[in-house]
Parts: C-alpha cells; sequence; structure tokens
C-alpha cells in the first residue's frame, strides 16, 4: 500500500499573542512523497515558514497531526525529534544561518558533531560535499568571506552532511541576485535527482515552477494544487538510520573546543567573567600561605624556648584570672621540685611593673623576680656584667640585671651601667648585667624591656608577695618530661593537700598555637567561600546573557539536530572552562602575591597542596552550579523560537 513520506492531516497552528489568536496554519491536509520536488507558494505572511517548522519539526502542531514515514510525530520524545532533524531532515534558510566564527568546512560539519562521527571523517565528509557543490578554493573562509550565493551552497552542503533525505528551503535564493539564485535551484535539482525529497518555499511563482508540484497556500489554508511535471514513478523509501544518536564524549570534546574559541573570541568579557573567581583564589591561597608561615614561626619560637621545659602555674587551667591573689607555689615549693629526680633546674618567676629612677630619669618597667639559672632555662644569654648567683638570691641581695632596651633608657650611650645604682620603689639597686637583645614576641611585648632581681629580694622588698606566677622546671632530657610531670604533679598536690596550680608543656602550647591558627584558618576560608559565591553569581550572570545572545546559534544547532543535552554540555562546559582558567590563574596569582608579601614584610610563607587544591576545586564546582542554570536556560529554547529571534 501506498503510504507518503511526509502526510499532514487537519494540522493547525496557532500564536497566541496577548489575548488575540493567529491561526498561521488552519487546517492543512497534504501528503508529500520521498522523492518528490514540491514547492510551498503564497504571499508574505501566508504561513509558509510555520509550515517548513512543522514539517521540520523544529515546531509542533496546535491541532491536527503530523506523520513522517507513518510515525505521528506527537508520539515522539523530544530526543527522537531531534535525532529526526538530524538524520533526516536538513534546513536551508534565507539568511543561510551559519556560524560566523566557524569556516565553512567546520560549519558543514556541524551536524556530525551531534551525530558523534570522529572528526577526521566529519571533515572528509564536509570536504566532500563543498566540493561537490563547487566551493572546493573555500574550504576556510569564513562566512563573512564568502558571497550569499556561496554562503547558501555552504548551508545546503550542511543540510547534507548527515544524509539530508528531505530538504526543507524555506526561501534559499530570497536574499541572492538572480545568476546565485539559479546556480542554487540548479543545486537543488541536482539533488532531486540523486533521490533527494525537496520542499521548496518561496513566494515567487517564477520560482516555484522549479518544483513538480506546488501548493499554494493563503491565510493558513491550501488554495490551490498544480502539477508541472509528473512525478517520477520510482520511490525511494525512507532511509532509516541505526544510529540512535550521538556519541557524547565527542559532543564533549567539541564542546570543549567550542569552549575555547567563544572564550577566546570575547577576551576582554572572559576576563571579567572570571575575575571574582581568580580573586577568590587567589585570596585563599596567599592567606592560607602567610598563615601557615605565620604558623610554623609560631612552632619554631616555642621549639625555641626548649622543648625540655615544664611550666607549673598557679591557678587552675582554663579558669580566667584565677591565678589572681592564689597564695601558692612559693620558695617552698623550689628546693622539693629541684630534689625531683630527673629536674636540672627549676626557676621561678614573678613580674610586677615598678618605677625605677636614675638620676633625674623615671621609667615604669616590668620587673621580674626569678632565679639565678633564668638566663640558662630561657637560654638568653647576658651581655654585660653577669646574671646574679645563688648567693645574691640566699641573701636577699639588692642587685638588678637591666633589659637592653631599659639600659638604653636610663643611660647615655657613653655610660657604663655596670656597678651604678638604681632606685626601684625607693630602694637602692646596684646594676650588675645588661642582658642581649632577644626582641618582642609575636604579642607585641619587648622582651628587651624588662629587668631581673632576685626573687627573695623580689619578694621582701619590692612586691611584698612571697608567692610565684610560675616555675619553670628543666629536665634533663626531654624524654624525661612527662615522667617528670606526672612527679612535680604529685609532690605539689601532697604538699598543698590539693591542686591550686596547673602544668603545661611545650606540646600544650604547640596545640593552642595550632588551634589558634585554624579557627584562623576557618574564617578564611569561608571568606574565601563567599568571594567564590560571589565570582560564581559573575560567572552565573555573564553566561545568561551569553545564552540570550547566542540564541540564534542555539536555534542553529538545534536545527542540525543537537539535543538539549548537548546544548547543555556545551554551556556548561564554557562556564567551567572560564572557572579552570580562573582557577589556574588564581592559583599563580596567589601564589605569587603570598611571596610578594613575604618579601616586603619578612613573614615566612609556606605552601601546602591542601588550600591549593581545596581553592581549585571549589572554582571549578563554582563553575558546575553556577553554569547549570544558564547551560539549562540553553538546553530548554525551543528551537522555532531561538531561529526566529534575530
Ligand atoms: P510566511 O513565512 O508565509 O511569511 P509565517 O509562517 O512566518 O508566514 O507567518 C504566518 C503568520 O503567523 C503571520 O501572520 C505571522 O504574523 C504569524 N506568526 C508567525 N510566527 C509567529 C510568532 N512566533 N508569534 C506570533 N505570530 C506569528
Ligand atoms: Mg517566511
Amino acid at each position: 500500500m501506498h503510504r507518503p513520506l511526509l502526510e499532514l492531516r487537519g494540522l493547525q497552528r496557532a500564536y497566541h499573542t496577548g489575548a488575540s489568536e493567529v491561526r498561521a496554519l488552519d487546517g492543512i491536509d497534504l501528503s508529500i512523497d520521498a522523492g518528490e520536488f514540491v514547492a510551498i507558494m503564497g504571499q508574505s505572511g501566508s504561513g509558509k515558514s510555520t509550515l517548513m517548522n512543522v514539517l521540520g519539526c523544529l515546531d509542533r502542531p496546535s491541532a491536527g497531526q503530523y506523520r513522517v514515514d507513518g510515525v505521528d510525530v506527537a508520539t515522539l520524545a523530544p530526543g527522537a525529534l531531534a535525532a529526526l532533524r538530524r538524520e533526516t531532515f536538513g534546513f536551508v534558510f534565507q539568511r543561510y544561518h551559519l556560524m560566523p566564527d566557524l569556516s565553512a568546512l567546520d560549519n558543514v560539519a556541524i551536524p556530525a558533531v551531534y551525530e558523534g562521527v570522529a572528526r577526521g571523517e566529519r571533515r572528509d565528509r564536509a570536504a566532500a560535499l563543498l566540493t561537490r557543490l563547487g566551493m572546493q578554493d573555500r574550504l576556510d573562509h569564513r562566512p563573512g568571506q564568502l558571497s550569499g550565493g556561496q554562503q547558501q551552497r555552504c548551508s545546503i552542503a550542511r543540510a547534507l552532511m548527515n544524509g539530508g533525505q528531505v530538504i526543507l528551503a524555506d526561501e534559499p535564493t530570497g536574499a541572492l541576485d538572480s545568476a546565485s539564485g539559479r546556480e542554487v535551484l540548479e543545486v537543488l535539482h541536482g539533488l532531486h535527482r540523486d533521490g533527494h525529497t525537496i520542499v521548496l518555499i518561496t513566494h515567487d511563482a517564477q520560482v516555484a515552477q522549479h518544483a513538480d508540484r506546488i501548493i499554494e497556500l493563503a491565510d493558513g489554508r491550501v488554495v490551490r494544487e498544480t502539477v508541472t511535471r509528473q512525478a517520477r514513478a520510482d520511490q525511494v523509501p525512507m532511509r532509516r538510520s541505526g544510529a540512535s544518536g550521538g556519541n557524547r564524549a565527542a559532543v564533549a570534546l567539541e564542546s570543549l573546543l567550542m569552549a575555547g574559541r567563544s572564550l577566546a573570541h570575547n577576551r576582554l568579557r572572559t576576563g571579567l567573567t572570571m575575575l571574582g573567581i581568580v580573586i577568590g583564589v587567589a585570596s585563599v591561597v596567599a592567606m592560607l600561605a602567610i598563615g601557615e608561615g605565620a604558623k610554623r614561626q609560631v612552632i619554631e619560637r616555642i621549639n625555641a624556648m626548649g622543648t625540655d621545659l615544664l611550666s607549673v602555674k598557679r591557678g587552675v587551667a582554663g579558669v580566667r584570672g584565677a591565678s589572681r591573689g592564689i597564695e601558692t607555689l612559693s620558695a617552698h615549693d623550689l628546693g622539693p621540685i629541684n630534689a625531683l629526680p630527673g629536674v636540672a633546674m627549676a626557676v621561678p618567676e614573678t613580674d610586677r611593673t615598678v618605677l625605677v629612677r636614675q638620676g633625674n630619669r623615671d621609667l615604669l618597667v616590668p620587673a621580674v623576680g626569678t632565679g639565678e639559672s633564668f638566663p640558662l632555662v630561657r637560654d638568653w644569654p647576658v651581655r654585660r656584667g653577669a646574671f646574679f648567683n645563688a648567693e645574691d638570691v640566699r641573701r636577699h641581695a639588692q642587685v638588678i640585671v637591666l633589659g637592653h632596651n631599659v639600659a638604653r633608657e636610663l643611660y647615655d650611650a657613653g655610660t657604663d651601667p655596670l656597678g651604678r645604682f638604681v632606685i626601684v620603689n625607693n630602694a637602692p639597686f646596684q646594676v650588675i648585667g645588661v642582658m642581649g637583645p632577644k626582641g618582642s614576641t609575636g604579642g607585641g611585648t619587648d622582651r628587651d624591656y624588662q629587668m631581673w632581681m632576685p626573687h627573695t629580694t623580689a619578694a621582701t622588698r619590692v612586691f611584698g608577695e612571697r608567692y610565684f606566677r610560675d616555675i619553670t622546671v628543666k629536665v634533663k632530657e626531654t624524654s624525661l618530661l612527662a615522667p617528670v610531670e606526672r612527679s612535680v604533679h604529685a609532690l605539689l598536690v601532697d604538699r598543698h593537700g590539693k591542686e591550686d596550680f596547673h602544668i603545661r608543656n611545650q606540646s600544650d602550647l604547640i596545640e593552642k598555637a595550632n588551634e589558634a591558627q585554624n579557627t584562623l584558618s576557618y574564617l578564611l576560608a569561608s571568606i574565601a567561600v563567599i568571594s567564590l559565591v560571589v565570582g560564581g553569581i559573575g560567572v552565573m550572570n555573564i553566561m545568561l546573557v551569553s545564552v540570550t545572545e547566542r540564541t540564534r546559534e542555539i536555534g542553529i544547532r538545534m536545527a542540525v539536530g543537537a539535543r538539549g543535552g548537548d546544548v547543555l554540555i556545551q554551556f556548561l562546559t564554557e562556564a567551567i572552562v572560564v572557572c579552570i582558567i580562573g582557577g589556574l590563574v588564581g592559583v599563580a596569582l596567589g601564589v605569587a602575591g603570598a611571596l610578594f608579601t613575604g618579601r616586603l614584610t619578612g613573614w615566612m610563607t609556606v605552601f601546602t597542596a591542601a588550600p591549593v587544591l581545596l581553592a581549585f576545586g571549589s572554582a571549578v564546582a563554582t563553575g558546575v552550579v553556577f553554569g547549570f542554570l544558564p547551560a539549562r536556560k540553553a538546553a530548554r529554547l525551543d528551537p522555532v523560537d531561538a531561529l526566529v529571534r534575530e
């Protein structure tokens, strides 16, 4: 039984604009056989383009039926419709609809991308088609470098790329001079002879004469049908391709190339788009490198203080201000601690700010009451003179050792302070030594702006308090730290009858420093997340604009058979590529920035892989998350709407 290739029954297509309804197609019954050459003719606005869009499955009818080789297209899923457009139909548009950035060859090859054809084969086939249409010398020209007739031949070659069994040509000669128009019609005749079904849409009666059958439309209805020539009897059966769809990997690779081209084309915009990502990634990398450097520095300082030290402090650990007024840790504890096995020496420290007077100079200086082993325990050499000895401590000697900066402020450069007297809280003290400079701690206290006296003298003559702030215990070997800590603890609990003190060792301090640093890192990381989100919103914004701008490109891609998923991949790839490049630039800038800052300030910078990977990974994730919305918007565009908008 005879079955037409394309069959319309009572087909309607209405457009709704506001309250009014335009019936562009109003009950069309039409059959087109395989191998026919049909012209559809009518005035402008009669519904020809609408009919072609329905025939080519770019548009769906509002009512009625459309069957392609017996299959009702209303029953087909979007993917199957895309396959029909890709494999069966070939579109030729009045305005060619070529992509301006691609060469003739690449334009022709696009439909095969979505068919999953390998690149080499694609290009060979495109070159062969262009050669067949007399374009062999123009393969690498861009559309802008081609004449109208050449562009139209290029678009015909594209229509043939995947076979193009049915060529749908909407006013293919409308934009051409008469000579080029004749050439294009010749090409269509040639294709007809080769077995292609041709549907030629035109408002020009002379052009329509080229067809075997002319169907005239007016106001969306068929008003006349004329057979000019007897159609060939030999029916060409519809070819069905076995391929059910393109190969996604080929599409992804192609998307990567397209993304590169499109980004390179808009360099300034691409740069601005990735700016947020660059700044976000660079700041994470730089800040964490500087933070890590600061941490290492603190740990180094703590280690320099000695890993063989225990610090016994009064009060209970973790209770702020608990040490004030607690009467514990006295000179009586010192002897027993010193006597414990494994203890090298124990040194008490208590400090008060006191008034020191020399001549007519008055200074407020922190005074530290301590023991004779202080320079040894603290690894802090005396520069001039000597530290006080055990005898000085025993007999409450009124001797004092000045910090480097205190000596500088009390005495003029030429004066030797050794042997001279200063007045501390009305008591005369003899200067017996000046400490070497030590610099300031991380906390900003100037360690060279202190002075030291025997703790016995401090207790009786200056502070009026017999209790120590802390006792530093130096063990004989680092390995003895833990057992000595236990025995000091047991001894003091035994002596005091309660635990009114706490013991710290270096690893506690390092842990504290680590904790502080980690808090800082979390803070920095959250700032970085915020800036990446802001960067991501920037990417999304630009991508949305780009989708709107490239609506026509999306329409063309869909007309030649791209599925929604292919378009999604394309735009998503673009967003991800922007973010990857932004991430790489950001990492480079961050490293450079941290090194530069380190140079400038003398801070230590330490690069570890984790923050770099984290920042880079977040940038890529940002691309995926914020690229998705624009990509989906592009994928959901209706091919007709996309093509109509110009
Ligand atoms: P032709 O191609 O024969 O010039 P069209 O098929 O483009 O005619 O248009 C047929 C009718 O449908 C016209 O009246 C036109 O204004 C209307 N039309 C076409 N496309 C749209 C649309 N997207 N929205 C609203 N009306 C439309
Ligand atoms: Mg039209």
